[in-house]
């Protein structure tokens, strides 16, 4: 991954949308105190969104989304608000921004928009300067809950406690750093890796995911044994004790659960990783909308990043087939990878994402939440193959899902 696009993947992402000429521009001017966005009198100067990069302290690395005016008009003005809303799709906080004529239909629709999208916002009442923000508008926030601030761009008044407000409305989810699988097991316990040396895998050396859970297993003060599918039968048999915890590739997931006595906790790397770098919960959801599969239906196989594809390639070939023949039904698989989402997401009726492994946490929150915005399950590879070798319930056991 190129070093701008990590930085990309951590910083939040906040939309600035409002209505043409209410000072977005300005706003983000008077926030990051320098003039880094085009700013104009007339109204609809910002044509395609434009991003702001800046380091907002103490939260850190945020880029702002100068969005044209969602009540632009004509043809032009209809392709301005779609650039908004695929925007809106990807954005962690908004701010709506009014000028001294405050709240109408016009804004009372783009708070609708956001709500409906799940996206914590605020109001700023731009241009304070002029006129305050009148009772009624300020009575309409409190009595909905919606955070706000009366700001003028020009003035550079109040651009402090917008600030504080922006950060205090940023998701927690965003903020945390939650465990691998360190909350399954506690110092003194046997965690046994299952780790098929295949054509796959790399030479000489694990793979990320496998490295990392070994390194928290010993940050631990637990035992890790390191096995493949085909030794793991004699190595339980060897333990004097019960491991604590088994965690697979998901490739031999049927083998080995038939190997793991059913009182001893399975799971796999990519549901660890799936709960690790998302949403678990929205994963094994997404998982669970593979037995409502039709023919015909679309299938978005999405991947992070190009990767050398192998002859029996796991997103290309290995799980389309898995899945054809679990659901018994003709299923269409279109390919992706890069950054966004195909425009027509909504074509699909499930999104199958790869592990991930190149993404970080935010980024990965990130595309689980255009998904759900934008109504398709996804679910990722290893989820995927757990369910369709009929075991998904139990290695999401561990988790208490
Ligand atoms: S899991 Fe995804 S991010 Fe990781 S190498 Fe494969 S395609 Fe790239």
């Amino acid at each position: 991954m190129a070093e701008n696009d990590t930085a990309r993947a951590m910083r939040t992402i906040i939309a600035i949308i409002g209505k043409r000429n209410v000072g977005k521009s300005s706003l983000i001017n008077a926030i990051a105190g320098q003039e880094i966005a085009i700013v104009s009198d007339i109204a609809g100067t910002t044509t395609d969104a434009v991003a702001k990069p800046y380091e907002l302290l103490p939260l850190g690395p945020v880029t702002f989304y100068d969005t044209a005016g969602l009540d632009d008009e004509g043809q032009l003005g209809e392709m301005r608000i779609k650039a908004t809303k695929k925007v809106l799709y990807r954005s962690d906080i908004a701010i709506i921004v009014c000028d001294n004529n405050g709240l109408d239909e016009a804004e009372k629709s783009m708070i609708d928009e956001v709500k409906k999208l799940d996206i914590p916002f605020l109001i700023a009442f731009n241009k304070s300067d002029i006129n305050q923000a009148s009772d009624e508008d300020k009575s309409y926030c409190q009595n909905n809950h919606i955070p706000f601030t009366e700001v003028s761009a020009n003035k550079k008044s109040n651009i402090t406690k917008l600030k504080e407000q922006i950060i205090s409305i940023v998701p927690a989810e965003l903020k945390k750093e939650p465990v691998l699988a360190g909350d399954l097991f506690t110092e003194g316990d046997t965690v046994v890796m299952v780790v098929p040396i295949d054509l796959a895998a790399p030479k000489g050396r694990l793979i990320m995911p496998q490295v990392q859970v070994l390194r928290e297993i010993l940050d631990c003060d637990a035992t890790a044994l390191v096995v493949k599918e085909r030794e793991l039968d004699a190595a339980l048999d060897n333990l004097k004790q019960k491991p604590a915890l088994v965690i697979t590739d998901s490739q031999v997931i049927l083998k080995v659960s038939g190997d793991v006595p059913d009182d001893i906790k399975l799971t796999t790397f990519s549901i660890i990783f799936a709960r690790f770098k998302g949403d678990i919960e929205i994963m094994v959801k997404g998982a669970k909308a593979i037995d409502a599969l039709k023919d015909g239906d679309k299938i978005l196989m999405a991947e992070a990043c190009s990767h050398h594809a192998q002859a029996d390639d796991i997103g290309k070939v290995k799980i389309p087939r898995w899945l054809s023949q679990y659901t018994g039904k003709e299923l269409h698989f279109d390919f992706f990878s890069g950054h966004d989402f195909p425009e027509d997401l909504e074509k699909y009726s499930l999104v199958i994402h790869c592990g991930s492994c190149m993404l970080n946490r935010v980024e990965m929150v990130r595309r689980l939440r255009e998904c759900v915005r934008r109504g398709v399950p996804i679910t990722n590879y290893g989820v995927a193959i757990s369910k369709t070798q009929g075991v998904l319930e139990r290695v999401v056991k561990p988790f208490g899902l």
